[in-house]
């Protein structure tokens, strides 16, 4: 295969332009994400370091050897800021600097400036240990990152392993053989012109999926509690039930429905009953195991599925999360106050609806017999 260097030098610069353009745009759309900008500036940077690096021979060799080298080595800098920041680190400005310093001094150095071989080594390795420390960064956060960093992670090591053999073997090419076909200069032009569309597209897509998964988090939580809203209960006590009717596994369901709710707001305000939907919240996933699913399904209304519980040990919780709410120091004159209706997933099949609806019936006899109670679903209720 025969590849003209200098066009594929033209096609590098072209596609490092569009794909830095790409991810500017893709940075300044939604939520102006750090990882999107930085990569955008690490695209960008690498452009200009490519257009001045390609001016070899033309006897001002201080701009692609000096400038040129150190726009790349920030480049490679700046993507390993990128997916930094995407871990969730601080920027690292010494580390950030180091690869140019290191370049700037070298060059100060007669016998390094002028000898292409120690010049691609350096290069080499400095491009090796800023990819491998971008693999180190998805590496070591890997439990918390919950989304794909696989196809990043051997990206970024191909890179680095990439460099790592060009160091070893590459001795550079004289600018007068430039023009000459010269194949392992084509792969070095079109790994780098791969790389960089592959290193945008797998950051977009781990960016993108967070974001989702962002998104999909706030559509399960209200937002005034901070615990789980009518979806969030619907989804996770149907895959719960299911689960313990395989497995015959008991479950119980509280449905608790704050008292006089709409009194108080008239008498204290708004504002007040917030507190007192908060507080409630609080005092029911304080009182619940971090299994059962607990959640405000509507307006002052919370349900809670415990799982491996009868209804004695949901009556007991019950009695005692009614008691706490009650006496919880709250506004001087307001008295806070809970019903609760207890039923047993045996009593409704494991089917939610019906559990719902047979907890709801417990919850209305509370309300009837004077509510601040615990009532128990009974067939005859
Ligand atoms: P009961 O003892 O029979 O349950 O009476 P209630 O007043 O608690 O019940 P009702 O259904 O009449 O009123 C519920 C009130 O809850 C009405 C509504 O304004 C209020 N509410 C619903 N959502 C919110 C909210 O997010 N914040 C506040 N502060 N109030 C809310
Ligand atoms: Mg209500
Ligand atoms: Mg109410």
């Amino acid at each position: 295969m025969q590849l003209n260097v200098q066009t594929l030098v033209v096609m590098d610069i072209y596609t490092l332009l569009l794909v830095g353009v790409l991810m500017l745009h893709a940075w300044t759309r939604g939520r102006r994400e750090a990882t999107l900008g930085y990569l955008a500036a690490a695209l960008l940077i690498g452009t200009l370091g490519t257009v001045l690096g390609s001016l070899r021979g033309l006897g001002i060799d201080v701009v692609p050897l000096v400038l040129g080298n150190v726009l790349l080595h920030l480049s490679a800098a700046l993507t390993w800021t990128a997916l930094r920041v995407f871990t969730g680190r601080r920027i690292h400005w010494p580390g950030v600097v180091a690869g140019m310093v290191v370049w700037l001094l070298l060059c100060l150095l007669p016998p390094f400036y002028e000898s292409l071989a120690l010049r691609v080594l350096v290069g080499s390795l400095t491009m090796a240990a800023y990819a491998v420390l971008g693999a180190f960064e998805l590496w070591r956060s890997r439990a918390q990152l919950e989304v794909d960093y696989r196809p990043a992670l051997v990206l970024l090591l191909f890179h680095g392993g990439f460099y790592s053999v060009r160091a070893v073997f590459d001795r550079g090419m004289p600018f007068d053989t430039i023009n000459q076909d010269n194949a392992f200069f084509a792969v070095l032009v079109l790994e780098t012109l791969l790389y960089a569309i592959g290193i945008a597209f797998v950051c977009l897509a781990m960016v993108k999926e967070r974001a989702e998964l962002s998104y999909k988090r706030a559509s399960l939580r209200d937002p005034l509690t901070g615990i789980g809203n009518r979806r969030a209960f619907i989804d996770s006590a149907e895959q719960m039930l299911v689960g313990c009717a395989r497995l015959q596994r008991p479950a119980v369901l509280l449905l608790c429905d704050l008292d006089y709710f709409k009194r108080l707001n008239d008498s204290f305000g708004h504002a007040v009953g917030d507190q007192a939907l908060a507080a409630f919240s609080q005092i029911l996933s304080s009182r619940t195991r971090q299994n059962d699913v607990c959640a405000r399904i509507g307006g002052e209304e919370f349900a809670c599925l415990l799982t491996d519980a009868d209804h004695g040990v949901a009556l007991v919780l019950a009695e005692r999360v009614r008691r706490e709410f009650a006496e919880l120091p709250f506004v001087a004159g307001a008295q806070l106050s809970v019903s609760i209706g207890i039923a047993d997933a045996y009593q409704a099949d494991f089917e939610l609806t019906r559990l719902l609806s047979l907890a709801d019936q417990a919850l209305y006899a509370a309300k009837a017999a004077g509510r601040n109670r615990v009532e128990v679903y009974r067939a005859t209720s």
